[in-house]
This record gives C-alpha cells, structure tokens and sequence, in this order.
C-alpha cells in the first residue's frame, strides 16, 4: 500500500519496521535484495517525485515501510531546523513501529542531516539500528576504516554505538543478518503478547 497522508496507512497493528536514508543511499536495492525480489522497490528515485510512505508486508506478519528520505523542513520564522512533518507525523503516529533503519552509505564521511535525524529519533524514543550500504564500493581495508571512523563520530553523540549492519546490495553481504534481526524481535513479540 502506497500513501501520502500517515493516516491512511494500514490500520493492522502488525509490528512495523521503516527504512529510510537520503536518496541515492541504496535504499530501494537493500529492500529488493532484502526481499529478494527485482524491483519492488523502485530503485533510482527522481528528484522531486511523489513522496510516498510504502507499506509491504511480508510474510504475513509484519511491514516493512519504505520511507522517503528526509530533509529539512523550510521554517520560515525560526532558524531552527525540523525535519519534514511528513516524517515526523510517521514515527509519531505509528505506534506500531518497532524499530527504524538509518541507511548511511560507507563511502561517505559522517554527514550533519543524518546525525541530526538519529538525533531526533533518538530525543523522541524511536528505536533504531544503522544499515551501512554499498559495502563491496570499498576494499577490504578501506571498508572497516570508515566503519569505525562514522562509529567513533557517533561516540560523540551518544554513550553507546547504536546497533549495525553491514551491506552490499550487489553481494547480499547482510541480508541474513538483517532478516534474523527482525525476526529474533518478531518471535519475542509474539512470545510477550
Ligand atoms: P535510493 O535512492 O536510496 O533508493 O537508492 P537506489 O537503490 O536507487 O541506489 C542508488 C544507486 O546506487 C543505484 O545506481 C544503485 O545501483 C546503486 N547501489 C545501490 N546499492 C548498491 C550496492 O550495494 N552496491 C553497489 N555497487 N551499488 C549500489
């Protein structure tokens, strides 16, 4: 299911977990090869294109949501940065969100809108891990150097390194990690309910 408006996401209390990451950061190759299909998510996003709130569900008991990325929204009285009430209506009205999922490309140096946005998540208790993708753009050494630069650059943020997955779309590097993740967490669930 595709939306616009949050409140017309599902109304099932099935528990939720939200991919999001700036565009181009490999989101729609991870949920395709998470899900290992071809093209359900639509990858190469345009610019300016509908934003949209996917909802797929998955083995009949849970969604993953395809979330479009964030940005600031424009706030013309205050200098203050808010990110787009688009995402924030999501993560505030989704009380069956479990978890969400940061996408950070490898490549890249920490960036100030991603550490702002796990900031926000984290000031208003929304769980979530780190999905680094695009694993096999790097080599072998390069690859854990950037790791532990972007884990040592979080250290300055919070007590603890969140919680991590490694990736490459084009390999699968990750894929079981991630799915055994979610899983481990749907059994508890379903175990304390
Ligand atoms: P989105 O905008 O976040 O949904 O990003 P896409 O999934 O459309 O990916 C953006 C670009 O990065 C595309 O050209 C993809 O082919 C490429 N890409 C995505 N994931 C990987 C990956 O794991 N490895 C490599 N080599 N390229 C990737």
């Amino acid at each position: 299911m595709s939306n616009s408006d949050v409140a017309k996401c599902p109304k099932d209390k099935l528990p939720e977990y939200a991919f999001i990451g700036r565009s181009n950061v490999g989101k729609s190759s991870l949920i395709n090869m998470l899900t290992n299909r071809k093209n359900l998510a639509k990858t190469s996003g345009r610019p300016g294109k509908t934003q949209l709130i996917n909802h797929f569900i998955i083995n009949k008991n849970w969604f993953l949501v395809d979330l479009p990325g964030y940005g600031y929204a424009k706030v013309s009285k205050s200098s203050k940065k808010v990110f787009q009430k688009f995402i924030t209506a999501y993560f505030a009205k989704r009380t069956q969100i479990v978890s969400a999922f940061v996408l950070i490309d490898s490549r890249h140096e920490p960036q100030k809108i991603d550490l702002e946005f796990m900031q926000w998540l984290g000031e208003n208790q929304v769980p979530f891990s780190i999905i680094f993708t695009k694993a096999d753009k790097l080599t072998k050494t390069k690859l854990p150097v950037q790791i532990n630069n972007y884990i040592n650059e979080m250290l300055n943020y919070w007590e603890e390194m969140p919680n991590y997955f490694i990736t490459s779309s084009s390999s699968g590097l990750g894929q079981e990690d991630v799915l055994k993740y979610i899983e481990d967490i749907n059994n508890q669930l379903a175990k304390s309910s």
